[in-house]
């Protein structure tokens, strides 16, 4: 029985010239079409050979070709509906970019720019001089220049300011971020020696004062973006910091994490410290991410004193962690959306998603729980309810913003099946669980119908 089966399989050659799969040619390169077709009949020798394959029609075959080639030439980096209702979601890209950032990245992708070109003599200019007017602008500090993400401004403003030195860091500061961004180890990787002061609950002025040596280096400060600490508390303010770091000659640095640089509480949403308020309150660098609520392209941004930003840029590690044309052109559309504050709730996505009115989001609810009620049929239970949408990104960690949602259950399949359905959708939807159901939380759904999946074949 098998045998005969595997007898009947055709040669690479003659599957590579079926009919079904000729069509695939006109596209791809007759190569990847026999490794295609290759990797077919290896398949479905082994299901022969293993038992698990009895038969054997005509088009088995060049549909798993066809398959095999699709695994390699799909792309790899697909739209996501994100139904999440967390804004700056970090497994799916965080910020959404505007429309101008997006203008602004086609025109650096498809054209020579003045990245690093004085345009008054020809000669060769700072790409950072692209962005550094807009962030002094924004800030009020005397200088900026921009790396990859966060991870790297801290990394390298450290190591430029204290290679060798203290770094005098709270212990209640000690954050990690997910993705092993752990502050502990940047230190370490900065070359820099990490002095713990305080406790995990309270630090006081005293704790840094009296740890301050010869060789240290840098004050430190994190903004604990992902967790809070309360109760029993004390933390030193920055500006007290910023007042000992003057008095010892001592640079302080603040990791600002998400950056804000308008006030959320305008908004009616909680308040994020603004870089602003820090370097008004004397730090001598601030660093924070483009793509948390900035709302921008992942990015760094290193903001602060002159003559610290200055031998910043000249440390060899920043031309390492230098960010390129595509993010500097996003960067600049972001900032530039930020000159008009009035518009910033219509214009920067990630501010509209966090401010959408209740109301709206609760018609796209509705009209996505219609769609979904009709195109997902029998057993299903489509409700819509209040939920909470959170900002994401480690910013204001349990403060969640009202939201409405469409609930979806199903009489026989729990929540993980129907999530599983609605990711293999194209594009994949991703809502999320809460209390054993699935949910859509529309607040980052701008189209109804993109939160409407078909089921997949293998669902019954
Ligand atoms: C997010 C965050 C980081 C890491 O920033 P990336 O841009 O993701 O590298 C570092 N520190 C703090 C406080 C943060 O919130």
């Amino acid at each position: 029985m098998s045998k005969d089966l595997l007898r009947r399989l055709p040669s690479v050659d003659e599957l590579a010239r079926d009919p079904a799969l000729g069509g695939a040619l006109s596209t791809h390169s007759r190569a990847l079409v026999t490794e295609a077709a290759r990797l077919a009949i290896d398949v479905v020798r082994d299901e022969i050979r293993e038992g698990r394959r009895r038969s054997l029609s005509m088009d088995d075959l060049p549909v798993i070709a066809l398959e095999k080639l699709r695994d390699v030439t799909a792309p790899a980096l697909k739209k996501v509906v994100n139904a999440t209702g967390t804004v700056i979601h970090t497994n799916a890209g965080r910020a959404v970019l505007s429309k101008t950032a997006m203008d602004a990245v086609m025109l650096a992708a498809g054209n020579n720019v003045n990245l690093e070109l004085d345009l008054a003599t020809g000669g060769r200019g700072e790409r950072d001089c692209l962005v550094e007017g807009l962030v002094k602008r924004l800030t009020g500090a005397e200088a900026a220049c921009v790396v990859n993400n966060n991870a790297a401004a801290v990394l390298l403003c450290l190591n430029t300011l204290a290679e060798d030195k203290e770094v005098i860091v709270s212990r209640g500061e000690l954050i990690e971020i997910g993705g092993s961004f752990r502050l502990p180890d940047v230190i370490k990787k900065s070359g820099c020696v990490m002095v713990e002061v305080g406790t995990t609950n309270r630090t006081h002025p005293a704790d840094y004062s009296s740890a301050v040596t010869d060789n240290t280096g840098v004050l430190f400060k994190a903004h604990t973006s992902n967790y809070e600490v309360v109760g029993f508390t004390a933390e030193v303010a920055l500006s007290e910091l910023a007042e000992m770091g003057r008095k010892g000659g001592i640079p302080v640095v603040e990791d600002l994490g998400s950056g804000t640089l308008v006030d959320l509480s305008r908004y009616g949403l909680p308040k994020e410290p603004l870089v602003a308020e820090s370097i008004k309150a004397g730090a001598d660098i601030v660093t924070f991410s483009g793509d948390k609520l900035l709302g921008g392209p992942q990015a760094g941004i290193i903001a602060g004193k002159k003559t610290l930003v200055d031998g910043i840029r000249k440390n060899p590690l920043k031309r390492a962690l230098r960010a390129g044309k595509l993010t500097l052109a996003a960067l600049e559309a972001t900032l530039r959306l930020y000159l008009n504050e009035e518009t910033l709730a219509d214009t920067l996505p990630t501010l509209r998603a966090l401010t959408r009115p209740l109301a709206e989001i609760e018609e796209a609810a509705q009209k996505a729980a219609t769609l979904l009620r009709a195109g997902l049929g029998d057993g299903f239970t489509v409700t819509v309810e209040d939920g909470v949408s959170v900002v994401g990104g480690g910013t204001l960690p349990g403060r969640g913003i009202p939201t409405k949602a469409v609930a979806i259950t199903h009489a026989r399949k729990g929540p993980d099946a129907i999530a599983r359905a609605f990711l293999a959708n194209d594009p994949p939807i991703l809502g999320r669980i809460n209390k054993d159901r699935f949910l859509l939380d529309m607040r980052t759904v701008e189209r109804p119908e993109d939160a409407v999946a078909s089921l997949p074949p293998s669902w019954d």
